[in-house]
């Protein structure tokens, strides 16, 4: 089977901060069997891949990747499906859409989930959600695929996640993923979303990838930031916000330095100052200085 692919892809289009050099190769496989014919190319070829859903949480360099990046495309990884009391959803579906879904059709257990951009995989593989709640718990099983071509169904008892983390799928890509159904009252959904969406109202607007650091346990990262007096600090395009400080945006034409200099300035406050190493909540892609 021949597969497509495109050269030198410019990747900054593929994500929410819109930073990002370009990616040798660019992989959209609409298939099971096309998605396995690439990444057996790409191993015979010895060519790193990375899989990228809606790119809300990955910081890729200005040097772009050397490498594939993959990207779920097509029917096959964007259905929405019921069946005997199961939601089946591709990785690529927008989580946007399985949230409006649920709504729609009385399904419950997804309200939490509003708001939050990207893919359903990216999702699953980061287990996002609030700080209370992740994807993952809500999750009935996984169908993944390994970097070997062989699919499995992971259901939630081997599910491994903690706090915006899920170790099952680091070495996976997913395909589709199971939710029991559970039916609720429309206008309670309603009303949930409701509280979320105002809550969401005072997020910072512009281009960025939402909260950059894990909240250490105990801590919260904004009041770090705030302490050190780095509120609103600006390297070249990119801005800490002044609204929540754990989040950088871009206010125009950001480079993935400039982003990668403002991590790396709190970071080195954090420990200086407070002792604490903070961990990185984003994804990093591709190489930047002092990485
Ligand atoms: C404005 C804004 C608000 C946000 N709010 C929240 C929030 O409230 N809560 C929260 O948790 N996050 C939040 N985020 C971060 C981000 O939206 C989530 O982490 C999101 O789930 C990432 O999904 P994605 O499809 O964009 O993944 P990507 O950024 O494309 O990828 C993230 C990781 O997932 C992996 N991945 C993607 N697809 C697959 C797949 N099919 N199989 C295996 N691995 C895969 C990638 O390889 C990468 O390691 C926010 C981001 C923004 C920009």
């Amino acid at each position: 089977m021949e597969i497509k692919y495109k050269r030198n892809a410019s990747l900054k289009e593929f994500t929410t901060v819109r930073i990002g050099g370009t990616s040798d190769y660019l992989f959209e496989p609409d298939s099971l069997e096309s998605l396995n014919e690439g990444i057996k190319i790409f191993k015979e070829k010895n060519i790193p891949f990375f899989i990228i859903g809606g790119g809300s949480n990955v910081l890729i360099s200005d040097n772009g990747y050397k490498g594939a990046v993959i990207k779920l495309s097509g029917d096959y990884f964007n259905k929405l499906v019921v069946k005997d009391g199961y939601l089946t959803c591709g990785a690529a579906v927008k989580l946007s859409r399985v949230v409006d879904f649920a709504l729609e059709n009385s399904i419950g257990g997804f309200e939490f989930l509003y708001g939050i951009p990207g893919t359903l995989g990216g999702a699953v593989a980061g287990n996002a959600g609030t700080a209370e709640n992740g994807i993952c718990e809500i999750v009935h099983s996984v169908n993944c695929v390994d970097f070997y071509g062989n699919t499995e169904k992971i259901i939630e008892k081997d599910i491994k996640y903690q706090y915006r983390e899920c170790a099952s799928f680091f070495n996976r890509i997913i395909l589709d993923v199971n939710f029991s159904i559970i039916n609720a009252d429309k206008e309670r959904n309603i009303k949930n979303i409701e509280a979320i969406r105002q809550k969401r109202e005072s997020n910072p607007k512009g281009f960025s990838l939402g909260s950059i650091f894990k909240n250490p346990p105990g801590l919260k990262v904004w009041e770090i930031i705030d302490k050190m007096g780095l509120r609103g600090l600006r390297i070249g395009d990119c801005e800490v916000s002044n609204i929540h400080p754990n989040w950088i945006i871009n206010k125009g034409n950001a480079t993935g330095n400039d982003f990668f200099q403002c991590i790396s300035l709190i970071r080195e406050k954090a420990k200086k100052e407070f002792g604490v190493n903070l961990e990185l909540e984003i994804k990093i892609l591709g190489n930047f200085k002092g990485k």
